[in-house]
């Protein structure tokens, strides 16, 4: 017969869930793909046209803009949804495999779907979406603001050359925060699901800038259903939320 024993010393590994850095990297490309076809097209259709050489008013140009942002970002949302679905059951199995070898030592078993779960994941399927339209809609206006700027043909061919740059290191921010987001707010609803309501704040100072608030909050232990309330908007948050935050949160289990 086998005897089931609890191990002597269980104790949480050390440093808790990470952030699914392969996922991150593989989503960057992805994101820049939605943006770049967009921001090449207004570029050589711009030179095509003859437009920007001429110096032709303000109007046409804004036209040639309006009528390429139109055709691109329905697809680009559409695309935006798959893109955050595929990562999102990526992320999902992660988080499934690192809570799960974290917590080793206890007899807790996670489950890949719940109702929670699946809730939280269309919810943030929702949320990359509207991210994405939110810097297409931002992408656009900066166009239309480099034609109406008066700068002439040269300035607004400089602009279109620095959006690209820009575009690029928006994707990459995207993809890092988003994976981020979608692991810390995962394996939130998964561990309360489990049981495991406390959580403490572990600070990483990877990040360029640390946020002090967050540097106070290190070693600390919070309820998940009460975050401290030191968001960038003075909200609660939880690790991995916030822009370039790369602290991560350690489930706590009571005894
Ligand atoms: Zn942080």
């Amino acid at each position: 017969m086998k005897i089931l024993r609890r191990k002597p010393r269980a104790q949480i590994s050390s440093n808790g869930p990470s952030y699914p850095v392969p996922v991150m990297q593989r989503m960057e490309p992805e994101v820049l793909k939605l943006f770049l076809p967009m921001v090449i097209e207004s570029r050589s259709e711009l030179r095509k046209s003859g437009l920007i050489a001429m110096d032709s008013r303000q109007q046409d140009i804004s036209a040639i803009i309006d009528r390429i942002y139109s055709k691109y970002m329905p697809d680009i949302v559409e695309k935006a949804k798959a893109i955050a679905d595929r990562f999102l059951s990526d992320i999902n199995r992660y988080s499934v495999k690192s809570l799960e070898s974290t917590l080793k030592d206890f007899s807790i078993k996670f489950t890949d779907s719940s109702p929670a779960v699946d809730r939280k994941i269309s919810d943030l399927s929702a949320e990359f979406v509207a991210m994405i339209k939110r810097v297409g809609e931002k992408h656009h206006d900066r166009v239309l603001k480099a034609v109406s700027s008066g700068s002439g043909a040269a300035g607004i061919f400089e602009e279109l050359m620095n959006i690209e740059g820009v575009t690029r290191s928006i994707a990459k921010n995207i993809a890092e925060d988003q994976t981020r987001k979608m692991t810390s707010t995962i394996n939130a609803v998964r561990l309360q699901e489990a049981g495991v309501t406390k959580f403490r704040w572990l600070h990483s100072s990877g990040g360029k800038t640390q946020r002090p608030l967050h540097v106070e909050a290190d070693g600390q232990i919070y309820s998940y259903n009460d975050p401290p309330h030191i968001g960038d908007d003075g909200g609660p948050t939880l690790p991995g939320l916030e822009p370039n935050c790369r602290c991560r949160a350690i489930p706590e289990l009571t005894f």
